[in-house]
């Protein structure tokens, strides 16, 4: 089968298309055929070395397809069941092992292959962020960093839902329209100005909660954005990983800080079911608008990669397989 390989750390050149064996499934595993691989900031991270792999090693963390083969001991899935599964950096392939509780069905007519692959991982994030990070509530002050990012959208419509108030922060004014349609009620060009500054303008106490996925950039700025008894969630490093922080400057506004991860929040059954179900329940009474950027071919992850850590994109990047 083809599929991408990195042999080594380092640039979108390390992205490299191979001949593999197609992978055969292991008791308790889910052989997928993928139609269509999400591409996320984090498969940059390792590819790059921020977050480590064994060499050499495939990338990809999420797609949607078809179960070609069940392994030994599963129940609840067959061949021919469509899905969408969040992979282990091994979906940029034609074919890919799915465990089975990363593992969700879909209905293609409801759900169709393209969305489900990008809608799955920054989808469970956003809401993970949004109900459990911080549970944001009715008139809360939101501040999304990146709003016109994959994630960051996802997070403004899902806040705008909750009913809170959303500020967004994006870097140039095309990109200010994508976050203003995702419902953001006020935006920030933070390459341009003070997001403090704008934040106090806009409401002079600060925001309740901050959501920041670009890391080493604005986290300072996040910190003063944020009011009394405010909440940091920092769960990203588009812009480099945030440096060392000391805890006594949560201690003025008696601010609390979390580094969540997705994994964390979806570990047990009862996690995943809520967190999926209200997801699907979201795409279904049509409150998410899930916008693809672009979609490339596999002999292109490369470019995709170029154009995400180029700042170049809105939205959600896919890659179609087959
Ligand atoms: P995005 O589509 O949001 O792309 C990243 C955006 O970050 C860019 O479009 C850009 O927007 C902004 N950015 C700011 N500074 C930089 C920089 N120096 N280089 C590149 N981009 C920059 O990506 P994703 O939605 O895939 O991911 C967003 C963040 O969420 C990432 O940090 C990712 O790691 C994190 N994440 C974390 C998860 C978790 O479990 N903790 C799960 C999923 C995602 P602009 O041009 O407007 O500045």
């Amino acid at each position: 089968m083809q599929a991408i390989q990195i042999e080594q750390e380092g640039g979108p050149e390390v992205l490299q298309l191979t001949t593999l064996p197609k992978p055969t499934a292991g008791p308790g595993e889910l052989v997928v055929r993928n139609h269509y691989s999400g591409v996320n900031f984090i498969d940059t991270y390792f590819r790059e070395g921020v977050y480590k792999l064994p060499l050499p090693h495939q990338l990809g963390a999420e797609a949607a397809g078809e179960v070609v083969e069940v392994g030994e001991g599963i129940e609840g899935f067959a061949v021919g069941d469509a899905v969408a599964y969040l992979g282990t950096q091994n979906t940029y392939a034609q074919y890919s092992i799915a465990a089975l509780n990363k593992t969700f069905k879909i209905d293609p007519a409801v759900l169709s292959y393209d969305v489900a692959a990008a809608i799955l991982l920054q989808g469970l994030t956003a809401h993970t962020l949004v109900t459990r990070a911080y549970e944001v509530k009715q008139g809360d002050w939101i501040l999304v960093q990146a709003g016109a990012g994959g994630t960051g959208r996802l997070i403004i419509q899902m806040a705008k839902h909750l009913g809170a108030n959303v500020i967004a922060t994006v870097s140039s004014t095309e990109k200010a329209q994508v976050a203003r349609a995702a419902g953001a009620d006020h935006v920030i060009l933070y390459s341009e100005e003070s997001v403090p500054e704008s934040v106090k303008n806009i409401v002079p106490e600060g925001v309740h909660a901050v959501f920041d996925g670009v890391g080493k950039s604005t986290f300072e700025g996040s910190i003063e954005s944020l009011r009394r008894l405010g909440s940091m969630v920092s769960f990203g490093n588009a812009s480099g990983t945030v440096p060392p922080f000391k805890v006594l400057d949560l201690a003025p506004k008696n601010l609390t800080l979390l580094r969540p991860q997705l994994y964390g929040y979806i570990a047990t059954e009862e996690e995943r079911q809520r967190h999926i179900g209200e997801l699907m329940d979201l795409i279904g009474q049509d409150k998410l608008d899930v916008h693809i950027f672009k979609t490339y071919k596999l002999d292109e992850v490369a470019q995709a990669h170029i154009d995400l850590q180029g700042r170049k994109t809105t939205g959600k990047l896919v890659i179609k397989i087959d």
